[in-house]
């Protein structure tokens, strides 16, 4: 079977039926026969995500006011100016795909993007298992972070790191705040839906070993598994390309990941926006070259996203490398400083997607100079 479609995405997750919304004459395949399953994912963002999309009350499950930040020997707790939302995933996904749908969006289930070729992809239908070709005048990889996409058309060399979580029924929860460990693995949290469920998990090379002594430690054992929502994290680097000819890539396809949270889905839904402007306006532009008008030259995608998306990446990579060095005294230091309120009100103002923060910190507080050693390791790399 053969067909022709225009604008391809492959991964009917959350990116790619954004995109999906935002591209018309647009075709998604995804491998999975339903849409938001399996969830891999905590699901909390910052209200900046409203810039980009729309959040019905019905999605978000929770709202957090504060963040309890705790090493072995200290603690403290930041208060959010305003609040993040703790969304059901599932439910975040759907409504992408109803959007999607309601745009003209076809979306093909059980379908398995297999490889792409002189822009003819071909892919296996996983119902009867007989393959597919169809030609595309674009191909979107939303296919997140084993992009077989990327690795047919790009040469990007992307980190990946276990993420161990789970949902789990755990009486006693504080319902409006998040508890964070940073010297566990990368770091390790507690995300309430309500006082009785939450989402406990951690990031680490070790994450399943690491995840057992975390839970041993910091809960009782009579926390009651609901859903393993394990997955990896891509981590951001800023050697990543993002566009070929026209052939893309979005979300964690790419790792357009917040390396200090393991966070993707702000970047990841504005990048969608980029490739949609890209795409209509390249059509645009061929257009015009059949009337008189002159259109301007269109920015590339790539262009795009190395001025909108990886300024705020970039940061977030250098600080990670900075945290990568820290040893457990040096949290109890951070964790102490940060109890002084000048830092505080900083940290309360300022929301992560922008982490600009870290410099006017450093303004605040010069002790935290003291890390300047890790600094020079970090951008060094
Ligand atoms: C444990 C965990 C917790 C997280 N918590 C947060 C959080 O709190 N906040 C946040 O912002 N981010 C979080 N993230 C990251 C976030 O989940 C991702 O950044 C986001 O889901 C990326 O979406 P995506 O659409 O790019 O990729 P994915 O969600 O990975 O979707 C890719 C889609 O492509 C499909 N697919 C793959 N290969 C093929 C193929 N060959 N053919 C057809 N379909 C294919 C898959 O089935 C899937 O549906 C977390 C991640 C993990 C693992």
């Amino acid at each position: 079977m053969a067909g022709e479609l225009n604008n391809i995405i492959i991964g009917g997750s959350a990116i790619g039926l954004r995109c999906g919304s935002l591209l018309s004459d647009s075709t998604v395949f995804e491998e999975h026969s339903s849409i938001g399953d399996p969830v891999q994912c905590s699901g909390i963002v910052t209200s900046s995500i409203k810039d980009i999309v729309e959040l019905p009350k019905k999605l978000i499950i929770n709202k957090i006011n504060r963040f309890n930040i705790r090493t072995d020997s200290s603690q403290v707790t930041i208060k959010t100016n305003s609040p993040n939302y703790i969304l059901d995933r599932r439910l975040f996904d759907q409504r992408l795909h109803d959007n999607a749908i309601r745009k003209g969006c076809k979306i093909q289930k059980s379908h398995r993007y297999i490889s792409n070729n002189l822009n003819k992809i071909k892919v296996l239908d996983l119902k009867n298992k007989k393959e597919k070709f169809f030609t595309y005048k674009n191909l979107i990889g939303a296919d997140g972070p084993f992009s077989n996409v990327a690795k047919n058309n790009f040469h990007n060399t992307i980190q990946k790191v276990p993420a161990v979580q789970y949902r789990v029924r755990f009486k006693g929860l504080d319902r409006e705040t998040v508890t964070v460990y940073p010297n566990k693995g990368y770091f390790a949290w507690i995300i309430p839906e309500d006082s009785e469920i939450c989402r406990i998990g951690i990031i680490s090379k070790r994450a399943n070993s690491d995840f057992i002594l975390f839970k041993k430690r910091f809960t009782s054992s009579k926390m009651k598994i609901i859903e393993n929502q394990s997955g990896v994290i891509p981590l951001y680097n800023p050697r990543i390309h993002y566009q070929k000819e026209n052939i893309f890539l979005v979300g964690d396809s790419c790792a357009m990941i917040k390396n200090t949270t393991g966070g993707g889905l702000y970047h990841g839904l504005k990048a969608s926006n980029l490739v949609a402007d890209t795409i209509n306006e390249r059509s645009e532009e061929s257009d015009c070259r059949t009337c008189s008008c002159s259109s301007g030259n269109v920015k590339s995608y790539e262009a795009k996203v190395k001025s909108d998306i990886t300024k705020d990446l970039i940061l977030h990579y250098r600080i990670r490398n900075v945290l990568n060095c820290f040893k457990e005294k040096d949290w109890n230091i951070v964790v102490n400083m940060l109890k002084k309120e000048s830092l505080k009100t900083i940290l309360e103002r300022y929301d992560r997607e922008n982490p600009d923060f870290v410099f006017k910190m450093l303004l605040a507080e010069p002790r935290l100079l003291y890390f300047i050693k890790y600094i020079f390791h970090a951008f060094s790399h």
